[in-house]
């Protein structure tokens, strides 16, 4: 039995911490570019990282809400592709996991 309760709290804890710096990315990137050239490039720069994580915790931020989805309709800690149980050690890491080891190797072999 998967115990999706401890899942389901780290997972919005996650979520939290994600949105919490979601926001603070917006709040950087609206932020009136410095009038000095020099500056301004710099600035440019620190936007495009700022962009990237900005995208990186959305992708996250969609996986955990699936996850959580997963565990209202029941779904939750099995693999999508072949329905087994995924190990619990994995979930530990991965808590939005939705496939088992196994599928994720063959997916990840097959994309290289
Ligand atoms: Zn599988």
């Amino acid at each position: 039995m998967i115990d999706t309760e401890k899942y389901r709290q780290q997972l919005e804890a996650r979520l939290k911490e994600l949105e919490d710096r979601l926001i603070h990315i917006e709040e950087e990137l609206d932020e009136t570019p410095d009038p000095d050239f020099a500056e301004r490039s710099v600035q440019h720069e620190d936007d495009e990282v700022l962009e990237q994580l900005g995208n990186d915790g959305l992708v996250e931020s969609r996986k955990i809400n699936a996850a959580l989805e997963r565990i209202k309709d029941g779904s939750f800690g099995y693999c999508l592709k072949c329905d087994e149980p995924i190990l619990p050690e994995r979930l530990d890491i991965v808590p939005y996991a939705i496939l088992c080891r196994n599928c994720a190797r063959k997916l990840e072999s097959s994309n290289s």
